[in-house]
């Protein structure tokens, strides 16, 4: 084609669509924000002008200081709160279902592939932009093809890290995981014994894609029982947590509190997750050694009545985990949202339930929605790419009606979104 008809062409494209593009080629869009929370501090910002060219900010600052480019298509969001895409640093686009093998037994995976697919979708409508999905719970390698479908622009989703399977010893098997051989059963996790086999393990799932390793150095917690015991020895952690380092990923790990709590901060696990019990010397570790904490807080309470009464009262892990929440908040711990949607009570699209919740516990609601931004994008390794309204940054950004820092619930009204630069809804119109 020559170069006067390519010219035409784009000059044409730019009519249709009543916007221009950019000096580059890439369509440029302008978001007016009444008010902004850029995710750096704790205040909001009035009257600020957000330029996206492409899948990029390219300049943000008050109406008038910034250059509008001729041509852009201007999104005016009213007086409405605009934030930095939220990141879900704990979930499982995959369904499951707690204590039962339905799941993984009697559908197919391209079934489960679509329930995967439409969870993304909700996450990514309610202002999910980002999500670590932090174990396929039974589907094998299928995160890496949910990954790969979203970034191909096949499904609609937000942008993902994947575990593929989480490593577990052998040891810490649930019982009724445990099928005799010649039983085969999509299992959830990838079991190994010894330190050799779980550095192969490491670069086994490194290699089919794992963005991270998500291991379990404690047994699975579940309603009703505090999983503290060890699935694996602290020479099998430790290989894990070096080979990945080594590699180049982070290691999320998931232990309840106890002796794997200790050895996981010890060893360098990047975050604790989902943990029950810190005690004030683990928290104190975490602090100084800049570990995160991924806490589950719907996903507890969900579980506390039914606790509370299976154990006659003995036993309440939210509010153990509240305890913990707070010593851990009081000690300047990097708190990261997580809300492990997809295996308790929080569904897809209602995980922000969470930030109510971390408010209760003595969060301030900006601290709550950096847990969500900023936080959550150093926990994922993208703080230069996603976590706050900057220039360089990608285009993710949603916008609520009201002052999310004077009512937290507007979280859960999220009513723009704006993923890679593209507008994904926008109900402020
Ligand atoms: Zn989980």
């Amino acid at each position: 084609m020559k170069r006067q008809t390519v010219i035409g062409l784009v000059l044409l494209v730019c009519g249709f669509v009543g916007t221009c593009l950019g000096a580059d080629g890439q369509k440029v869009v302008v978001i007016h924000a009444g008010q902004l929370f850029v995710g750096k501090s704790d205040v909001l910002l009035s009257n600020q002008v957000i330029v996206i060219q492409g899948n990029r900010i390219v300049d943000v600052g008050t109406a008038g200081s910034v250059k509008v480019p001729a041509g852009a298509q201007e999104v005016d969001l009213g007086k409405s709160t605009v934030l930095p895409g939220l990141i879900d640093g704990h979930t499982h686009v995959f369904k499951w279902k707690s204590q039962s093998l339905d799941v993984q037994m009697l559908h197919t995976s391209q079934y489960r592939m679509f329930e995967a697919a439409v969870n993304a979708k909700k996450d990514l409508e309610a202002g999910f932009t980002a999500l670590r999905d932090c174990g396929s719970m039974g589907a094998q390698y299928s995160d890496v093809d949910v990954r790969r479908a979203i970034n191909d622009g096949l499904i609609p989703g937000p942008r993902m890290q994947v575990a593929t399977l989480p490593l577990i010893g052998s040891i810490g098997m649930p019982s009724e995981r445990a099928f005799p051989p010649g039983v085969i059963v999509p299992t959830m996790h990838l079991v190994f014994d010894g330190p050799w086999e779980a550095r192969k393990a490491v670069r086994q799932e490194v290699k089919y894609g794992a963005d991270f390793i998500k291991l379990f150095p404690g047994n699975h917690g579940s309603r009703g029982r505090l999983g503290v015991e060890p699935t694996m020895t602290r020479e099998e952690e430790e290989a894990i947590v070096d080979e990945a380092h080594r590699i180049g990923v982070k290691t999320a790990c998931h232990t309840s509190g106890g002796i794997t709590l200790r050895d996981s901060i010890e060893l360098g696990c990047d975050s604790i997750e989902l943990p029950v019990d810190l005690d004030p010397e683990s928290i104190s570790k975490m602090a100084e050694k800049g570990t995160f904490l991924v806490t589950d807080i719907s996903n507890k309470r969900s579980w506390e009545q039914f606790e509370l009464k299976a154990t006659q009262g003995k036993l309440d892990q939210a509010a153990m985990q509240k305890v913990s929440f707070q010593r851990a908040l009081k000690a300047g711990v990097k708190i990261a949202f997580g809300a492990n949607a997809s295996s308790g009570a929080e569904d897809h699209g209602s995980q922000a339930k969470d930030f109510e919740y971390m408010v209760e516990y003595g969060m301030k609601p900006a601290q709550a929605l950096r847990a969500a931004t900023a936080v959550g994008a150093e926990l994922m390794g993208w703080q230069d790419r996603i976590g706050t309204i900057e220039k360089g940054k990608y285009a993710d950004v949603v916008a609520v009606s009201g002052n999310p820092l004077e009512n937290i619930t507007e979280l859960e009204r999220v009513k723009f979104v704006m993923k890679d630069g593209e507008i994904i809804r926008n109900d402020l119109k």
